[in-house]
């Protein structure tokens, strides 16, 4: 049988030998939903758990960081079956086929938008969206939400409901106005010197996006 190393092992450095881990605590230091860990230790790649009784109920395994450790520095005896492991599983636990890897990529996206979500959530993001909707511009709405603009632009990216609602909201930006016949063209967009400042809402954005897409094809033809 084949051996790699643990998945444990590129992580083993940041283990605390004193501390005790949870399955949430596992799959926060080696980058997994809850649910992978909870697969691994079921098909027996985390033996050695101990079972903690909660204060208000139910109970839950832990590990020592001290055996985590020990496990960590253990290479995993594997075969790859497929039908009686799950793909996310067998990524972990070295396999690189396509379908492993696919999967892997699925549950790091699926956590990075878990992380997305708590960063910024729900009530936060329609806050930034009503703001800007009352003309307050977007790294000022985010600053009164207590979000990171990059938190903002980043979701937009990937949200594309928040990307529309944000570009909605964003009409109501433009410096002369959504109902000025100026919105959305270049003099709104580029601003006048010392009159008026260069126009960041969604009709002049989108005038300026229009205009590029025209002078690359221009370029090109
Ligand atoms: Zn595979
Ligand atoms: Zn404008």
């Amino acid at each position: 049988m084949p051996t790699v190393p643990h998945f444990l092992a590129p992580y083993a450095a940041q283990l605390d030998p004193a501390g005790v881990y949870t399955v949430r605590q596992i799959a926060a230091l080696i980058g997994a939903q809850p649910q992978s860990v909870y697969n691994l230790s079921s098909h027996g790649f985390l033996p050695g758990a101990r079972v903690r009784v909660l204060p208000r109920g139910g109970r839950e395994k832990v590990w020592t960081g001290k055996k985590l450790a020990r496990l960590a520095a253990r290479p995993i005896q594997v075969t790859y079956h497929h039908d009686r492991y799950s793909p996310a599983t067998l990524y972990r636990v070295g396999c690189r086929c396509p379908n492993c890897r696919a999967a892997h990529t699925k549950e790091s996206q699926e956590r990075k938008r878990a992380l997305a979500e708590a960063a910024f959530p729900a009530e936060k993001r329609q806050l930034v969206l009503d703001l800007v909707e009352a003309q307050t511009p977007v790294a000022e709405a985010a600053s009164e939400a207590g979000v990171p603009l990059a938190a903002v632009y980043g979701r937009a990216l990937w949200d594309a409901v928040f990307a529309e609602a944000l570009d909605e909201a964003g009409w109501s930006l433009c410096v002369l106005g959504s109902d000025d016949p100026m919105c959305s063209s270049a003099p709104a967009y580029r601003g006048n010197q010392s009159k008026r400042d260069p126009c960041r809402g969604t009709g002049c954005r989108e005038w300026r996006r229009e205009s590029s897409r025209q002078t690359r094809a221009a370029a090109q033809s």
